[in-house]
């Protein structure tokens, strides 16, 4: 089962060679995406209390193009005082207004929002491609989709919450901070921001220093959908501005998305307080595949999983376990379908792999490419062209990497696959948990049950069955060990912004 033949290898050979001349041969045109109808301001203001306003202190940061490195605006840097302001218009939104209002008056704010998302749809796409360096075709067919999509499915729940909770009492949770990474901007703003309105709560949102103008253009929707001042604060910074959030005596619950390190770092500044606290934070996802699975349909969903996005997902199936007698036609195939990647313009409709979010990410992927260089494992980069401006890193794997090498142990956040075999459902399994994090995992097989007899025994929070990276507001979302706990989306996600008795 699952061999790998003669005639099947050569046939992978001579494809492989045959995709390098198709490639030449069939370049794509230029198809950029227009940008002379985006309005991107110069400067940026904080959103506090219905109003923009100047930072107390003045300062301003810039946020870039990563794919050209050009200054895109001035964004405010929300210092302490200026958390203060935000929090106290959340409690007053909150105490005044947003938890008296009937579920249903609710309800139509937020699909409002929704609505108004889907009407600047391409916008705040284009805007989320040049902010974070993403491919127009993953910000325009997932991210503002998927934005727009949580809105419209929290605005459902507002006037049920009795059905979702069975009848038992429930109560908002008052002001919720919450603080998101780069990789999804906007999305990650949506998943927090819905659930939190829907079950009452006021919020003051701080989107990363990277990314920052999808959350603005956000709060522009929410000032045009006219939503009681103060229900939704945005609040520009740096990591200093989301400690500020997350110490804040007034707020009662921190919704926290990024990095491990900065998750147990608040989790720390909130002991012994009674703020409710709900992490997302890394991942190293093992995408398992065996021999019996349709191996082409695996390499597609390894190549979705890994280097559409740069691998900046943090549910990226970054370890590939390869049941070991399909190891080397499934290496073949996926160096075949990396030559038909195309990196390069963000905006381009034709582009599969965008730039690198920052210099500093880009720092930290070549620094573990390095590392798995020297601890003996083999390095294959698709030949592809770097732009000379901007920050970009070849869609790259790993062959030969020990379970103990840092490139399968570490969360890279770029688009590297270490790829390990295993020769029973048991070691994979023994193997996909070998990991301090436990946010997602893969698996291929022509076989449903293998899916569920795995699945049972991943420690994983999202597990895929022949596919990869799909998302549903309805389902939830969140980690095991280091990668976190709480879950967003669907009704448990609603349990972390309502008290229940
Ligand atoms: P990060 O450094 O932890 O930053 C996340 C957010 O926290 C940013 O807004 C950041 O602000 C802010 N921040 C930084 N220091 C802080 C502090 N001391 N107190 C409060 N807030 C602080 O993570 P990142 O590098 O931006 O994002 C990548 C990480 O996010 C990866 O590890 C990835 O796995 C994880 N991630 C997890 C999920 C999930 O759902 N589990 C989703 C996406 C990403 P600045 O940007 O201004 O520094
Ligand atoms: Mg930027």
């Amino acid at each position: 089962m699952g061999q790998i033949t003669r005639s099947e290898k050569d046939s992978v050979e001579k494809r492989s060679s045959a995709a390098l001349d198709f490639g030449a041969a069939w370049e794509y045109a230029p198809a950029p995406e227009a940008t002379d109808h985006i309005r991107i301001d110069p400067k940026y203001e904080l959103f506090i209390g219905g109003k923009w306003r100047a930072p107390r202190a003045g300062k301003y940061f810039q946020t870039i193009s990563p794919s050209t490195e050009q200054v895109l605006a001035e964004v405010a840097e929300a210092g302490a005082e200026d958390v203060d302001d935000a929090v106290k218009a959340a409690r007053q939104a909150y105490d005044n207004v947003w938890s008296k209002m009937r579920g249903a008056e609710r309800a139509k704010y937020i699909f409002r929002i929704s609505r108004a998302i889907q009407e600047k749809a391409r916008e705040l796409a284009i805007v989320e491609s040049m902010d974070g360096g993403k491919p127009i075709k993953e910000s325009r067919d997932v991210d503002v989709p998927l934005a727009a999509a949580h809105f419209f499915y929290h605005a459902g729940w507002a006037d049920k919450l009795d059905y979702a909770f069975q009848g038992r009492p429930h109560r908002p949770l008052g002001v919720a901070g919450q603080i998101i990474p780069w990789n999804f901007p906007l999305l990650m703003a949506a998943w927090k921001i819905a659930p939190a309105l829907a079950c009452g709560n006021t919020v003051v949102l701080k989107p990363a220093e990277t990314t920052p103008l999808t959350a603005l253009l956000l709060a522009q929707i929410i000032e045009e959908c006219e939503l009681p001042p103060g229900v939704v604060n945005i609040l520009t910074g740096a990591g200093a501005t989301g400690a500020a959030i997350a110490s804040h005596p007034d707020v009662d619950k921190i919704a926290f998305t990024g990095s491990t390190g900065v998750g147990k770092r608040i989790q720390k500044s909130i002991a012994g307080t009674t703020k409710r606290l709900t992490l997302e934070l890394g991942g190293k996802a093992a995408n398992i595949v065996f021999g019996d699975a349709s191996l082409d349909q695996a390499v597609e969903g390894i190549v979705r999983g890994i280097y559409f996005n740069q691998g900046h997902v943090c549910c990226a199936g970054s370890r590939l376990l390869v049941e070991e007698s399909v190891h080397d036609v499934i290496v073949r195939k996926l160096k075949d379908r990396m030559m038909t990647l195309r990196l390069g313009d963000p905006l381009d409709k034709n582009t599969d792999v965008g730039a690198i979010n920052s210099k500093m990410q880009l720092g930290k992927i070549r620094e573990l490419v390095e590392a798995g260089e020297q601890e003996g494992a083999e390095r294959y980069s698709a030949p592809v062209k770097l732009p000379e401006k901007g920050y970009w890193f070849p869609p790259t794997f790993f062959t030969g990497a020990g379970q103990s090498c840092r490139i399968a142990r570490e969360e890279i956040f770029g688009p590297v696959l270490t790829i390990m075999t295993f020769r029973t459902p048991d070691e994979a399994i023994e193997k996909a948990n070998n990991t301090m994090y436990g946010l997602s995992a893969g698996i291929w097989t022509d076989k449903g049950s293998k899916i569920f007899h795995m699945a049972t025994r991943l420690k994983a929070g999202v597990i895929w069955g022949n596919t990869y990276n799909k998302f549903d507001p309805s389902s939830p979302f969140g980690g095991y060990k280091e990668s976190g706990f709480g879950r967003e989306g669907g009704r448990q996600g609603l349990l972390a912004y309502t008290d229940v008795e």
